[in-house]
């Protein structure tokens, strides 16, 4: 007879989380003291995982969590550090990851409205919140939330060609009379050429647009190419406008780009996973003027917003596109309640984990003003390090409104270094991360962004101090 299982069990759960708020001290102590990169050769993972979890044995829970943990730091960049100047992943409020872990202790169930009131209902209120932060009229926009933006995007590429196609979810692209066109520009999310392939339209359907001065989609070149397309008998279908740009953080022309749209019958997409953040603050809505015209808007609440992955949200002007896409009729769903809204018969995901409530935490624990200083002061941190970054010799290629900041050095120019090889060796030193991008018409720069809200000036001095010493 086997031994009898010994599993923790609720009793148990305040001492393993004990252990897992203990795992919290180098956030607590000494932020600045761990090293942000990680260098580790794949088969020392998988040596150790052959070696120590074959599953034979039980293993006590307490060794279990400290040894995860371990890996975890130790093997990962880290990118909830101050000095990690990388790709839109923000250090996570501590609220949220209480909220997280909130979470997972309840698993509530919201596909369907019934089994999960509260969490429906607390993620109902957030989302018409950040609807009317967008300038869209709240009892009438829908959204929800996402995985990410990925999903978003995905999700909102859909509610254009249903609300253009009504046959489309009954018949499939087939009942189409052409080829549907999806205009994006060069600089733009490559999200969309995954969501091309999985919406069956194909990567074909993706019109790259170039981008003009400061890498923002050129208004007559998107002109020139529906008007080409339609010459070609296409289906001009969406105009996708990046607001905040992976590469370098710039904003599409959004009046211009809404006008291009509605004279031409298209839809407007704003994909604003990360710059969505500036629609938070008082002094740099602007930067997004025009975003209130969209069809639709992606945001990302795992980005700018400093709480963990995933949390996407997605917003559409018209009602009732998402249930036309994504109803369903299953037997074993309980049924629907007048005035509630059915997230798995209005989403692509049918189980949904509650992924508002780290989003709901963060923004109540701090107000809607102590999350707009936490915005401004990430920006004021970006336009601080374009200063020093000037002043050490440094040229900043690209004045961003947003906390991205893109520059290079004379010495990297034609010389056997790149900023590619350049910002690896900086990271293999492990004080801080950067990364290297290439831009239309100026090559491969350096970037940095100011992606935690504890990023303070000091951590913008180790940067530049960083970057001379392995400048060669
Ligand atoms: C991050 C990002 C995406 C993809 O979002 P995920 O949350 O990573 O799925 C899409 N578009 C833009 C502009 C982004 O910054």
């Amino acid at each position: 007879m086997a031994a009898p299982l010994a599993l923790t069990t609720p009793a148990d759960l305040p001492r393993l989380l004990t252990r897992v708020a203990d795992e919290s001290r180098r956030l607590r102590e000494s932020p600045r003291e761990s090293r942000v990169g990680c260098e580790v050769d794949p088969a020392k993972i998988r040596r150790l995982l052959a070696r120590r979890y074959d599953f034979a044995a039980p293993m006590a829970a307490d060794a279990l969590i400290a040894d995860v943990a371990r890996m975890l730091g130790d093997w990962s960049v880290d990118v909830t550090h101050p000095r990690y100047f990388g790709l839109f992943n923000p250090s996570v409020r501590p609220i949220s990851v209480a909220a997280d872990a909130l979470v997972a202790l309840y698993n509530p169930q919201l596909a369907a409205w019934s089994h999960a009131p509260a969490a429906n209902e607390i993620e109902r209120h957030l989302v018409g919140w950040f609807a009317a932060r967008i300038g869209f009229d709240p009892a009438e926009a829908e959204g929800h939330f996402t995985s990410g933006g990925q999903e978003a995007n995905h999700t909102a590429v859909i509610a254009a060609l249903v609300h253009r196609f009504p046959e489309l979810p009954d018949h499939g692209l087939r009942s189409l009379p052409g080829q549907p066109v999806i205009y994006l520009s060069e600089e733009g999310h490559r999200s969309l050429e995954k969501v091309a392939v999985a919406t069956g339209l194909g990567r074909a359907a993706l019109r790259t647009i170039p981008t003009g001065d400061d890498f923002r989609l050129d208004p007559s070149a998107l002109e020139r190419a529906i008007a080409e397309d339609r010459r070609a008998g296409q289906l001009p279908l969406l105009v996708v406008a990046t607001a905040g740009t992976t590469a370098s953080g710039s904003v599409d022309p959004l009046p211009e780009l809404a006008a291009i749209a509605r004279r031409e019958e298209l839809w407007l997409h704003v994909d604003a996973a990360w710059g969505g953040g500036a629609l938070l603050s008082r002094t740099q809505r602007h930067l997004l003027a025009g975003v209130e015209q969209a069809d639709s808007v992606t945001w990302d609440a795992h980005k700018w917003l400093s709480v963990p992955m995933g949390a996407g949200m997605v917003f559409c002007r018209h009602p009732g596109v998402f249930d036309r896409a994504f109803s369903s009729a299953a037997g074993y769903m309980p049924g629907h309640r007048q005035g509630t809204v059915e997230p798995h018969a209005s989403s692509l995901q049918w189980s949904r984990r509650f992924i508002g409530l780290k989003v709901f935490m963060a923004l109540a624990e701090a107000g809607a003003e102590g999350i707009e200083q936490l915005i401004d002061h990430q920006t004021a941190m970006g336009e601080l390090l374009r200063e020093r970054l000037r002043a050490a010799g440094f040229e900043v290629v690209h004045d961003a409104p947003l906390p991205v900041v893109c520059f290079t050095h004379r010495r990297l120019e034609g010389g056997a270094d790149t900023p590619g090889r350049l910002a690896k060796r900086v990271a293999q030193a492990g004080k801080v991360w950067l990364s290297a991008v290439t831009l239309p018409r100026v090559g491969q720069t350096l970037r940095a962004c100011i992606t935690s809200y504890r990023t303070e000036p000091e951590d913008l001095d180790t940067l530049v101090a960083e970057v001379l010493r392995e400048l060669r």
